[in-house]
């Protein structure tokens, strides 16, 4: 077998990666737990909203012809014929020339009227009403189906949803909304080296620090994370892990071992169980990555380094899992900022640069493979593409935020 990997460019693995992601599952939940989940249909509007024409402010409703001209020094005058009740179907008013009738706000518009004049700029003197400003007609009134026409998509399909999405989805009736199931990930570590959080690192050792920040990163990516702890680098253990996570998750991502080092066992065991598709990435970090098969599920085989295995779950696990969330848009936040030093990239690799971020200036952050400091020193990466041979200084650039 080669000791090197056959490396191939991002975007390829990246198409490979969302070539085997499995169909969206979807779901139902109450909509008052729908943000931060993925809209599986589009949600149309059951009915014209608002139902009906209402005011948006507590005045009177006029013919806003009656008010032309209206001032201080010559108020236009109108009689009062009455208030509309809040929620009533019917306000039971009609306005018509000289008249007027008092409507709170969110209150029906009485026929006749087409305009509401704010109570600020009246003043009444028992059922006669001072209007000291005109109004113009459809001022301060909302008409039935301004927000949302009957039939109309209100909200589309792969759309992350936010806590306001909710809101309009209450407004359309929408109880019950369905959403992508959140796809499930097992996360293996591996490594003899590895020791799990609670233990204190003996010599040679160190903590798991891959599987709490993929999992946490996933958790917030609207997935469902499950830690199947620490493998050792023996292929029997590796496999009974792969073989009990399997049937629970609709992914699996190992971290460690997925180089071609003699100790590198992750390719082996995947291509045991399945196939491996793509064995070496045009990126860096995170060169020696696997993308493989089992079954149908799709494995993931990251670089043990912490910042590496980031990049890649990033770069190539994530449009796989927005593929299995239906998202129409990547879920990451970005900003953009200018570049505060000159970066070199190699030719031929993608290269992930991580940023400190300050008053709109990004700075890179370097440091050698393998230190985890630059992982919270920085607020995110930039991208160099492969045909780049680096960013100069003052350049705005766009900033993946963690
Ligand atoms: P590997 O990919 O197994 O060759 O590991 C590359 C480097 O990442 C080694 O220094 C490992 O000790 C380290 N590493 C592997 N897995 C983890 C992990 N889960 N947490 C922290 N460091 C890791
Ligand atoms: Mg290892």
């Amino acid at each position: 077998m080669s000791r090197f990997l056959r490396v191939i460019p991002v975007t390829d693995a990246v198409a490979a990666a969302e070539k085997i992601a499995p169909p969206v599952k979807t779901e139902h939940v109450p909509v008052e737990q729908s943000a931060g989940r993925v809209l599986a249909s589009d949600i149309v509007a059951d009915s014209d909203i608002p139902g009906f024409d209402r005011s948006i402010v507590d005045g009177y409703a006029v013919r806003a012809a009656d008010t032309a001209g209206a001032s201080d020094a010559v108020p236009a005058i109108l009689h009062c014929t009455g208030r509309v009740a809040m929620g009533s179907p019917d306000p039971g008013h009609t306005v018509t020339h000289g008249t007027c009738v008092y409507t709170p706000t969110g209150g029906v518009m009485p026929q006749g009227a087409d305009a509401v004049v704010m109570v600020e700029n009246t003043e009444e003197a028992g059922e006669t009403v001072l209007v000291r400003r005109p109004v113009s007609s459809g001022e301060n009134t909302l008409l039935r189906d301004d927000d949302f026409r009957q039939g109309e998509t209100v909200l589309p399909a792969g759309r992350l949803l936010s806590p306001q999405d909710t809101g309009v989805l209450a407004a359309c009736g929408c109880v019950s909304v369905p959403v992508a199931q959140k796809p499930v990930v097992g996360i293996i570590s591996t490594g003899n080296e590895l020791v799990p959080v609670s233990s204190r690192p003996g010599p040679g050792q160190i903590r798991d620090v891959n599987a709490p920040m993929l999992a946490a990163y996933l958790r917030e990516y609207g997935c469902i994370p499950r830690i199947y702890g620490i493998v050792r680098d023996e292929r029997e253990s590796f496999e009974a892990t792969i073989a009990t996570a399997l049937p629970e998750c609709d992914v699996i991502i190992i971290s460690g071992g997925s180089s071609k080092d003699d100790r590198d066992m992750t390719s082996a065991v995947i291509a045991g169980a399945g196939e491996v598709l793509v064995h070496g990435i045009a990126i860096a970090p995170g060169k020696p990555t696997i993308i493989g098969l089992i079954g149908k599920k799709p494995v993931f085989g990251l670089p043990g380094h912490p910042a590496a295995a980031f990049v890649v779950l990033i770069t190539i696990v994530c449009p796989l899992l927005d593929r299995m969330l239906g998202l129409t848009k990547p879920r990451f936040r970005t900003t953009r900022a200018v570049l505060g030093e000159s970066i070199p990239s190699q030719k031929g690799r993608e290269e992930y640069i991580r940023v400190r971020c300050a008053d709109g200036i990004a700075y890179p952050v370097f440091g050698k493979s393998g230190l985890l400091h630059t992982l919270i020193r920085s607020e995110g990466l930039i991208r160099i593409p492969s045909v780049c041979e680096g960013f100069e200084k003052g350049m705005s650039v766009e900033v993946i935020l963690w």
